[in-house]
């Protein structure tokens, strides 16, 4: 099939935001003017067409990171043949609460270009920072939008500075506002120097005209900043801004355009998604500054069998190569695998390589997701997305690729959840479906994870934070309609070794007939915060037969799991098998794992063993008078105060504090503060718990 859109007027995009900044309005809004939308729902009335499902919209949150596929031709776009300058937008979906971190970085990692919501009155908030920083790793281009300017208090210039001293100091208004609050009419942009205006019921129309009088004097100084900066990133256009010669709207939005994909410069918009006010230009804004596949560097993979480093180009003749970002369950087709393709194209009946698991995949259904409906579809390009129906073995990191052309992609790497709870069925009825909704939760969602307590036999769930636990909860109520009792919320602690050390783990049982024979030598050493566990095997000339060897790793893991201090599982060590011995007959699997699994206990407890407690970054936000009694509350939590400022009336406190000490703090601060302070809260890392506390931790585990 040849290509109805080329690459160059296809966008891969995510709309990111602080909750509240006003994301999910803004995506409803760019589906309706995009046409694919045909009616304006409110969110607080529940009617948003991006929020899939029931929970989410009650919550007025968006949680799932569903793509969704629209056109746009942008505004100034004239004359018959409008259609021939139509662009394929996807729009990745990406969550708003930062407990669902892991959802915006698998979106983060299949998209090419992102617009960052703000609200206009708070300007950049500490989630938008998070997000921020992650959009940063993953190297993802954006734009900005500034929202509510319509709202009391909406400031463009306060809002734009924060982006400039929190975010980033290459953030350049492209735009500023006609008027504020009650009297926000419209934007002008500095780049063609005129003004929008937005009319119609819903602000269908856009009309450009000259700047308004009183405006003029702003408007040409904002432009002369905006000159500047990018000027800067062309030596050309330098040359001519230096020497006073005019700079056309073209050279400047070629220069800004290769500078938004070069990391360089973030131009920022700004609007009212409520009022209907500037979405459209910020739809032409993603067609004009935000890269296409072909504007990204190649995806990087290696072979999966010798581990060779290869690249893949967004190009329809290349072999294929897809990455697996999200699964689903639709209500009306079931399980859904969403994927983008990176190189090569895709076709409905045919059969690929999960190159994870090295099993073949035959590719049933293809349906792209719109709006409001779905649409079956023979063939996936390069540089698209869309997701495939009943592939129930594939999961988010996933490759897919083809088969005589194998490649692996980078992973998907996600945080370990920090809090658990136990869950019950409530009846016997429950208990069956619980399982089954708990599995398939996990399989959607990385950072949620099931395990069964080994003593009590309850099943205990984990995840990235209270709320995201309660979301899941729900969702199985909803969804799978199974009740379930919740026990209090615990805080997932963590061992870990700060000591190198060597040990000799020997499991020998020689009583008549069969014995048992497993020998190993380990040197166990502590490794960076975060990197997990790594198994390094370094025997040589067959001391320990190949075969025992992954017995070995796996009892090895077996022994992390259970920890040596208060029996929370080994974080961020290094374990080598180096030495040890077998016997031709007594050896076996089974004495080889019991063999590294003691051993390790016995390395570990020798190498100064430490408790981690998850910290957390919190920001709160306060009405001045609270000031003093907010801070002596988190200092009595053990809070790190890392910042205090001022917003507008309000004063915000940086602090990290150990997840342990903030359950409930939701009531506490509204008690504190007789219900207007606000907090938001993110894992931040693992840190060393204080000896003073670790006994109360170790008695509390008995
Ligand atoms: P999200 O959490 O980022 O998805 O934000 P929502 O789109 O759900 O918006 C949060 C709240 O802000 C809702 O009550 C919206 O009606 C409101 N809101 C969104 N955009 C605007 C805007 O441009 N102006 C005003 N005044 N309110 C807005």
């Amino acid at each position: 099939m040849p290509r109805v859109y080329p690459l160059e007027k296809c966008r891969n995009i995510g709309i990111i935001a602080h909750i509240d900044a006003g994301k999910t309005t803004v995506s409803e809004r760019v589906l309706f003017y995009t046409g694919i939308s045909h009616k304006i729902g409110e969110v607080h009335e529940g009617a948003a067409i991006m929020d899939w499902m029931d929970q989410e919209r009650e919550r007025g949150i968006t949680i799932t990171s569903a793509a969704t596929t629209c056109f746009w031709t942008p505004v100034e776009t004239s004359g018959e043949n409008r259609a021939e300058h139509e662009y394929k937008i996807n729009i990745i979906d990406t969550p708003g609460h930062i407990d669902f971190t892991a959802e915006v970085q698998r979106s983060l990692r299949v998209l090419d270009g992102a617009v960052v919501v703000f609200d206009g009155v708070a300007g950049v908030e500490a989630q938008s920072e998070t997000v921020w920083r992650q959009a940063d790793k993953f190297k993802v281009p954006r734009i900005c939008f500034i929202n509510k300017l319509d709202r009391m208090g909406a400031s463009f210039e306060s809002s734009f500075q924060s982006i400039i001293d929190k975010l980033t100091p290459n953030a350049v208004a492209i735009q500023i506002p006609i008027g504020l609050e009650d009297e926000f009419q419209g934007v002008i942009n500095l780049i063609t120097m005129q003004a929008a205006r937005f009319s119609g019921e819903h602000g269908e129309k856009v009309t450009f005209e000259p700047i308004p009088d009183n405006l003029k004097a702003q408007a040409a100084e904002w432009r002369e900043k905006l000159l500047d900066k990018v000027a800067a990133e062309d030596p050309i256009l330098m040359e001519k801004f230096l020497n006073g010669q005019e700079i056309t709207t073209q050279e400047l939005m070629t220069v800004l355009r290769k500078s938004v994909i070069d990391y360089k410069l973030v131009p920022v918009f700004c609007g009212s998604a409520l009022k209907d006010k500037g979405i459209q230009l910020v739809l032409d804004a993603v067609v004009y500054y935000l890269p296409c596949p072909l504007d990204m560097p190649p995806i990087i993979g290696k072979n999966p069998k010798t581990g060779e480093p290869l690249e893949r180009h967004p190009d329809d003749n290349e072999p294929f190569a897809g990455l697996a970002f999200k699964v689903a369950t639709d209500p009306f087709v079931g399980h859904l695998t969403y994927f983008r393709v990176y190189s090569g194209k895709v076709s409905a009946g045919s059969t690929v390589l999960n190159a994870i698991t090295g099993d073949k995949v035959r590719i049933g259904r293809i349906v792209r997701m719109h709006a409001n409906h779905r649409e079956e579809i023979q063939e996936v390009l390069a540089g698209d997305l869309a997701a495939v129906i009943g592939l129930n073995d594939v999961t988010t990191g996933h490759t897919l690729c083809d088969i005589d052309n194998p490649i692996l992609l980078e992973e998907i790497i996600f945080p370990e959840p920090v809090i658990s709870i136990r869950i019950e069925p409530k009846t016997k009825a429950d208990q069956e479906k619980l399982g089954l909704a708990l599995k398939k939760l996990a399989e959607e969602d990385p950072t949620f994870r099931i395990k069964s307590d080994e003593e009590t036999g309850d099943t205990v769930i984990s995840g990235m934070g209270e709320l995201h636990l309660e979301v899941l909860v729900e969702r199985m109520r909803r969804e799978f309609k199974v009740e379930a009792n919740v026990g209090r919320p615990q805080v997932a602690y963590k061992e870990t070794v700060t000591a190198l050390t060597e040990a000799e783990g020997k499991y020998v049982r020689q009583s008549g007939g069969r014995g048992q024979y497993g020998h190993v030598w380990l040197r166990i050493e502590p490794m960076e915060r975060g990197k997990g566990f790594e198994f390094l095997d370094e025997i040589k000339g067959g001391i320990i037969p190949r075969e025992y060897i992954p017995a070995v790793e796996k009892g090895i893991k077996e022994a992390m799991e259970r920890g040596v201090i208060a029996g929370y599982p080994m974080v961020d060590m290094r374990v080598a098998l180096y030495d040890g011995s077998f016997h031709e007959v007594d050896s076996s699997e089974a004495a080889f794992k019991i063999a590294g699994s003691m051993c390790l206990q016995d390395g570990s407890r020798r190498a100064k063993p430490i408790l981690l407690e998850p910290i957390m970054k919190l920001e709160v936000i306060i009405p001045a008078d609270y000031f003093g009694d907010a801070i002596g509350d988190l200092n009595s939590k053990r809070g790190k105060i890392s910042e205090t400022s001022d917003r507008l009336n309000m004063k915000v406190i940086q602090a990290d504090v150990p997840l342990a000490e903030m359950f409930g703090y939701a009531t506490s601060l509204r008690s504190l503060t007789q219900g207007r302070g606000s907090f938001t809260m993110e894992f931040n890392c693992y840190q060393k718990v204080p000896e003073n506390i670790v006994q109360t931790i170790i008695e509390g585990r008995k």
